[in-house]
């Protein structure tokens, strides 16, 4: 029995180690099996998610812009998908789908075709929804290659926006209107709150600098889909006032509220150029925006470069570009 019993105790040590290894192993497993297939999918969630963030920015975008009640700021995204997203126009206001213009680029031959009488062609700049901090470095860039542009601008107050108004009137750009407020919700409600909207900036604008101003930009373009009023009887009320309304026929991109590079505004706003006697560049000089004033000197470079082609101001000689003809 004592013999029985010591084999017994030199056994039991072996066999309880082999049981110790084996919880241990299975614990073990039980931990990194469930933590692998937690990491597996979470690094496939993290890629499928990368590749419809693009996507779920622009389904925001279009649902703020059907709210209509985005604050300042955040409305850049409204006039994208009012305009430029979507469609976009001929000189004619007559819209071709995205994939007809890129097509018609294609087709174009070479870069550059002169107009075909040996005219100018005209590349107007224009930037909404300023003044921002942002403004003065766009202003710097056009004093830098003796550029005159055209800034629809937004109701702000405080010292540093008093100063931008007046510079872009001293430096001889033409200062035009967007809306006091800018907000969709408000404005668009019926003429009256337009109307409002609108002769509250004038009347701002002109304490301050002097001007009254004769040229204006819906928020979103006359094409908006947001607007509670008929646009046709906001636009009966401009021609009333003797305010012309000027849309655009490129669109810089950066209207969007994903982050877009340098190079693509440079593409955007270069791609269809020449295929227009008159071109209307739209572009923000919102504070976020600082890849445009970054994509700014090329662009100029590279109108500069093109034969007879000049940049200009708005004036009251320029043929509007507009959405909605009457
Ligand atoms: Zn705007």
């Amino acid at each position: 029995m004592a013999g029985t019993d010591t084999e017994e105790g030199r056994a039991r040590p072996g066999r309880i180690r082999r049981l110790k290894k084996s919880i241990i192993f299975i614990l073990v497993m039980a931990i990194l099996i469930p933590t692998g297939v937690c990491v597996t999918l979470g690094i496939r969630y993290y890629v499928t998610h990368g590749k419809t963030g693009e996507l779920q920015a622009q389904a925001q975008e279009t649902a703020r812009m059907y709210t209509a009640e985005a604050p300042d700021g955040d409305m850049e995204g409204a006039d994208t998908k009012a305009g430029d997203d979507t469609d976009r126009y001929t000189a004619d206001g007559v819209a071709v789908s995205k994939r007809d213009s890129r097509r018609g680029t294609e087709e174009t031959a070479g870069p550059d075709p002169l107009p075909a009488d040996g005219s100018i062609r005209k590349v107007y700049l224009t930037f909404d929804d300023g003044p921002s901090s942002n403004t003065g470095r766009i202003l710097d860039i056009l004093a830098e290659y003796g550029v005159k542009a055209t800034f629809f601008v937004v109701g702000m107050e405080g010292e540093s926006a008093q100063a931008s108004y007046k510079r872009i009137v001293e430096e001889g750009h033409t200062l035009a209107m967007h809306s006091y407020t800018h907000k969709f919700g408000e404005i668009y409600q019926t003429v009256d709150s337009y109307a409002q909207d609108l002769s509250r900036l004038q009347e701002y604008l002109y304490d301050i600098t002097g001007v009254w101003c004769r040229f204006c930009r819906f928020p979103g373009g006359s094409s908006n889909t947001v607007s509670r009023v008929e646009m046709g009887k906001l636009i009966d009320y401009l021609d009333e006032q003797d305010i012309t309304y000027f849309d655009w026929n490129i669109s810089s991109g950066d209207a969007t509220g994903a982050y877009i590079s340098e190079d693509a505004i440079l593409r955007n706003c270069l791609a269809d150029l020449p295929r227009y006697q008159e071109s209307i560049i739209l572009m923000h000089d919102a504070s976020n925006k600082n890849t445009t004033v970054q994509a700014l000197p090329a662009l100029i470079e590279s109108i500069q470069a093109m034969e007879n082609t000049v940049i200009v101001p708005i004036t009251e000689e320029t043929e509007p570009i507009q959405h909605i003809k009457k």
